[in-house]
């Protein structure tokens, strides 16, 4: 067998087309455009390089992006000043603050200071709490972009047995909350779980975000499953996934590294920005979305 390649990138350009179009919608009925703040701190190259690229798809899908790059010694009180002054301008539907900061700041007050309702990123402990107890809110953007890749491959994904190896409050735990609300039988692997492969070994769904390049091995994967691959190793080769891609040769679909899940991470922060500015001006969009 020879697994289905999932193109993200395909799926990714079809989602940012679709908020483009939803963008324009709010911004007839609303009279402004929505916009999303990223506060970037230093300059750390990797950090630089996602913030230019969130900017510029902001301003492709129609919204307005605003950038605050401040320098690598600001002090925790001017960084707190600002998210404040984002949370209270009305033209700022999203925030987003880009992590890692400097070790000197805080990073969990930063992250508990953003307005709930303008964190798009999902990070805030009140997100976290209303995606555990199916309340509306903001979901961390890669979890949720796994979450539209397996629906549109899989359909309905009632009863299937997945497995999510890591646990971070970005990808790991979120993902897991998705797929417990998606009606799946969840368990959650870590660095600590007896026989890795064993588990792995029952998966209908395997979501891989760990940081380990071609952790998974196709001995662990059952016959037709279906590999999310969040990993992003930097190799001699170029970028790999968690997933050995020799899984392709098991698997009944796996997403690349590079062109699967990566692109939809910024898709669907800009959907995010998007459901934002709707909710905020009471305006309707595609629910779909
Ligand atoms: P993280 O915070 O470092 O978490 C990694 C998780 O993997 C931890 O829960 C850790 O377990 C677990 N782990 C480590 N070694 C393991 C092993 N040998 N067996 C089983 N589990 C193991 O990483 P993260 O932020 O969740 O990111 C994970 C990966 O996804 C990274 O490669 C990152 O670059 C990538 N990523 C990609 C995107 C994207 O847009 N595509 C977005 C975010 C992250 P413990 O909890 O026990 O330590």
């Amino acid at each position: 067998m020879t697994a289905r390649i999932i193109d993200g990138k395909a799926f990714a350009a079809t989602l940012r087309a679709r908020v483009a179009n939803e963008a324009a919608k709010v911004r007839d009925a609303a009279g402004r455009t929505p916009g999303l703040a990223v506060v970037l701190v230093g300059e750390d190259p990797a950090s630089s390089v996602y913030v230019r690229s969130k900017g510029k798809a902001t301003r492709e899908a129609g919204m307005e992006s605003f950038e605050h790059r401040l320098s690598a010694d600001t002090p925790q009180a001017t960084l707190e000043a600002l998210v404040d002054r984002l949370n209270a301008d009305p033209a700022v539907d999203g925030i987003l603050v880009q992590l890692p900061l400097p070790g000197h700041l805080d990073e969990r007050a930063i992250i508990t200071r953003i307005d709930p309702d303008k964190d798009v990123d999902g990070f805030h402990p009140v997100n976290a709490g209303r995606l555990a107890t199916g309340l509306p809110g903001f979901v961390p953007c890669t979890p949720l972009g796994c979450v539209m890749l397996l629906r549109d491959v899989l359909g309905d994904l009632t009863g299937k047995d997945a497995v999510v190896i890591g646990r971070s409050n970005i990808v790991g735990k979120p993902m897991a909350q998705l797929l417990i609300a998606e009606s799946c039988t969840v368990t959650v692997a870590h660095s600590r779980t007896h026989d890795l492969p064993a588990v792995v070994r029952r998966a209908d769904i395997v979501v891989a975000a760990v940081g380990r390049a071609a952790m998974v091995k196709p001995d662990w994967v059952k016959p037709g499953a279906t590999l999310i691959d969040v990993g992003i190793n930097r190799a001699e080769a170029g970028l790999v996934g968690d997933i050995d891609p020799a899984c392709a040769e098991v698997a009944g679909a796996m997403t690349p590294v590079p062109g699967g899940v990566g692109p939809m991470t910024i898709a669907v922060l800009l959907r995010n920005t998007l459901v934002s500015a709707a909710r905020r001006e009471g305006v309707a969009i595609d629910p779909a979305l």
